[in-house]
């Protein structure tokens, strides 16, 4: 079995025209076209599934209206329309909501996300504007321990309009895990240019996992580099704590799912010179691992 921890689905009216696009490789990718690629009721991710062996696909909602201005739908009524794809897709999809903390409303809806839609998490955004410890934050954190839910932050420095200031360096995010030792962290990206901060903060807390999309971009340039990383990854942040994921539709246009799974499940044939991977070690980044965070997941709804 695959499971892609890590994508996303835009619809109409979520976004407004000024959205750049979710992360800095759309810059790289050379423009704003990543995003555009709408699929209301996910047939493409089903499609894209189907033809890369994904068994399993997460979707995270990004709320991008406190730095861009909002989008046509509400963002209840994104969630919403999320929801309702994830339900009608049970078997493949699951999701994150993603709510602003800056917004009134944010942890109401947060928690009518859960309770109400079946959204296994919650997605933060931080370099829109927040700090993971900022105090509006803490709401939605109480909601997601109460819910026995992990909540998922986008990690990894990003170009302007995005605010650096910390926003996503994983060393922000101890605050957090101290104040509330019952809340499991999922850090995507392996935090990007922050990784090694991100192992140093695996080895101080236990309750941090980590997924590894959109590093695409990266083992294409280099390979070996991607190998190496992710061999540090697996012996000092634990081979149990980091999962696969695609981050598509956006990375969709430096590699295909396919190609990626591919990629990944070669590892162990296919490594530079001194780096090794275990069939077990890429069985549990590919499915164990993602696997074992959704078991303790409190599904809420039937
Ligand atoms: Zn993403």
């Amino acid at each position: 079995m695959t499971i892609d921890v890590h994508c996303h689905l835009y619809a109409e009216g979520f976004y407004n025209e000024s959205f750049v696009g979710p992360t800095a490789i759309n810059t790289e990718l050379g423009g704003t076209s990543g995003w555009h690629s709408l699929d209301p009721d996910g047939s493409g991710h089903i499609q894209r599934m189907n033809e890369a062996g994904i068994d399993r696909c997460n979707i995270l909602h990004i709320d991008m209206g406190v730095l861009f201005g909002e989008g046509a739908l509400a963002i209840e009524q994104q969630n919403h329309h999320i929801s309702e794809v994830v339900r009608k897709h049970k078997d493949q999809f699951t999701w994150f909501c993603g709510v602003d903390p800056r917004r009134k409303e944010a942890a109401e809806l947060s928690e009518k996300c859960i309770s109400q839609w079946g959204a296994s998490g919650i997605k933060l955004y931080p370099t829109t504007g927040f700090l993971p410890a900022d105090k509006e934050c803490y709401p939605l954190y109480e909601v997601a321990v109460s819910k026995q839910v992990p909540v998922y932050f986008h990690m990894g420095p990003e170009a302007p309009p995005y605010k650096n200031e910390g926003n996503a360096h994983p060393s922000g995010l101890l605050r957090v895990l101290v104040d509330f030792s019952g809340l499991t962290v999922v850090v995507a990206h392996l935090s990007f240019e922050y990784w090694r901060d991100l192992i140093t903060l695996g080895k101080v807390c236990d309750n941090v996992m980590a997924d590894f999309c959109a590093w695409q971009r990266i083992a294409q340039r280099s390979y070996d580099q991607f190998c190496h990383i992710l061999r540090r990854f697996l012996d000092q942040f634990g081979s149990d704590r980091v999962m696969f994921g695609t981050d598509a539709p956006l990375v969709e246009l430096a590699m295909s799912s396919k190609e990626w799974v591919e990629m990944v499940k070669r590892l162990p044939h296919d490594s530079p010179k001194g780096v090794a991977f275990s069939e077990e070690e890429i069985g549990a980044l590919l499915d164990g691992n993602a696997r074992r965070l959704f078991a303790t997941i409190k599904q809420q709804v039937d």
